[in-house]
């Protein structure tokens, strides 16, 4: 055995188990190792078991078990991005046929602004039109004025 009790001027550990000698309740302290191991008492004497052996025990159960919580959050995180990303595609979806609605509607626009800009050249070409009758009429009038004087 190699594990010893702890003198009383000892530092005890976090790790150290600390327990009551059964025969004399002397606080004793030794190594976690010792759990479960025979040890003789440092005050009476008598051999006595360390405590601790089932605590350990249950620290390595949990231990295993621990591992396990692991892939039940990466399964949810896992679920939650699935969701994300289902959603997230939906969205590009909806954009993509807004975009292709924006698209038909801007083509309209310039079928629009095209038909305004060819209606604009024909009111243009007609008030030339319009303005060079205009100016025939003044020019026939201002003759039929002079042609009346002469
Ligand atoms: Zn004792």
């Amino acid at each position: 055995m190699t594990e010893q009790l702890k003198n009383d001027n000892a530092e005890i550990l976090d790790t150290d188990i600390v327990f009551n000698c059964p025969h004399c309740t002397k606080s004793l302290v030794i190594d976690q190792s010792a759990a479960g191991m025979l040890v003789k008492c440092t005050d009476c004497g008598e051999e006595i078991e360390v405590p601790g052996g089932a605590v350990e025990e249950e620290a390595l159960h949990e231990q295993a078990e621990a591992p396990e919580a692991i892939p039940t959050v990466l399964d949810s995180a896992a679920e939650d991005l699935a969701a994300a990303l289902a959603a997230s595609q939906q969205k590009v979806q909806e954009l993509v046929a807004e975009k292709q609605e924006i698209n038909k509607r801007r083509m309209h626009l310039e079928d629009e602004r095209m038909a305004n800009l060819n209606r604009f050249k024909l009111i243009s070409r007609e008030m030339n039109t319009i303005t060079a009758a205009v100016g025939r009429i003044m020019n026939a009038l201002r003759n039929v004025e002079s042609g009346g004087k002469s």
